[in-house]
């Protein structure tokens, strides 16, 4: 069976300053055995992309490196307000942290959001990481600027119903939802171990994993929100919040399908038309994934291609499997194996001139 390549719009490569756990090489392959044939990547490395010269060091790792086609996301800073937005035709998107994650990104400052809001064109995506009463805040932002606002990894039920009544209402909001916060909850936590279960937004009730399966009509994007941190990390003292997810996640959409939970239209709208729609992304021409549906099989990290080299999908038994990946006309993951070499994915905005 043939579908289209999937687009990720939430995606951590963690290069600059992360390389142990993922760079732009490991990190597309990784991409390319889930299906993912484009991806955005978001800013919270080390140094963070929020300017002129993190955005072309990024990119230019990016060039060298990547499998699959992408664009580089630029953090909003509460110093980058005017560069922001010179820099909007070359970005994949604006990612505004209204909420404590890794990184340093997060706002503090009503005015940051006020002025971002404001100053990022209309007409360029802009993404909010917000949790709780702060996504109220988002809504608000959507709705007094009057520009789209793309939520990032909705996971409660009070959420959710806020966002239908936001759309309801004619607010210009879109939303995504991550495969962790579909297929776990805190019930998975003993079983996964305590820091490996360290993720943002936290794994939530299964009362709140339910609410997105009764609201999925309200949920324009699937995305991975993939955060790859080490095992020794996420065993360790003060285990850092992520889960690797490019390789596990349409495995885990296909085994919905495959119980009735999900229908194929259901994933290829969430995974690619609107995607590509949100952040206006191109048309790849001669890229598609083939997949057995009906194939059964078991995920574990020792066959993936992520560096962080663990999953909280151990030992889970999918059906259905990515056969192989075509790219623009070229054979570039097949039965396993990446085919593709280093460079092979095109960064899909504009170059950022010299
Ligand atoms: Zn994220």
């Amino acid at each position: 069976m043939r579908i289209p390549g999937l687009i990720d719009p939430h995606v951590h490569m963690r290069e600059p300053g992360g390389e142990h756990k993922e760079d732009w090489d490991t990190g597309t392959r990784a991409a390319l055995a889930g299906g993912v044939t484009m991806l955005l990547a978001m800013p919270n490395t080390r140094p963070s992309v929020t300017d002129r010269e993190t955005l072309r060091s990024a990119l230019a790792a990016a060039a060298s490196k990547a499998h699959c086609d992408y664009a580089q996301n630029l953090g909003a800073g509460s110093g980058n307000l005017m560069d922001a937005a010179s820099l909007a035709p070359y970005t994949g998107a604006l990612k505004m942290y209204l909420d404590q994650t890794f990184g340093t990104l997060k706002l503090d400052n009503m005015y940051d959001w006020m002025r971002h809001a404001r100053n990022w064109p209309a007409g360029s995506p802009l993404c909010v990481h917000a949790e709780g009463p702060s996504l109220a805040t988002a809504i608000l932002l959507a709705q007094v600027y009057n520009r789209p606002v793309h939520l990032c990894h909705i996971s409660l039920r009070s959420e959710i119903e806020l966002i239908r009544a936001a759309k309801e209402r004619g607010i210009p909001v879109t939303c995504e939802v991550t495969p962790h916060h579909l297929f776990l909850s805190t019930a998975d936590i003993p079983s996964i171990g305590l820091g490996r279960s360290e993720v943002r937004p936290r794994l939530s009730s299964p009362n709140d994993v339910q609410a997105m399966w009764d609201n999925l009509d309200v949920i324009d994007c699937f995305a991975t929100d993939h955060a790859p941190h080490t095992l020794a990390e996420k065993n360790g003292e003060n285990p850092p919040p992520g889960f690797p997810g490019l390789e596990s996640a349409l495995p885990l959409y296909l085994t919905a399908v495959s119980q009735g939970r999900l229908t194929m239209d259901d994933v290829i709208t969430r995974c690619v038309t609107n995607p590509r729609r949100i952040f206006h992304l191109p048309e790849q021409p001669e890229t598609y994934v083939e997949i057995d549906p009906a194939e059964t099989w078991t995920f574990s990290a020792a066959n993936t291609f992520t560096r962080c080299g663990w999953t909280p999908y151990e030992g889970y038994r999918m059906t259905g499997r990515v056969t192989s990946v075509t790219l623009r006309g070229r054979v570039v993951y097949k039965d396993g194996k990446i085919l593709s070499t280093p460079g092979t994915g095109r960064n899909i905005r504009p170059a950022l001139p010299e």
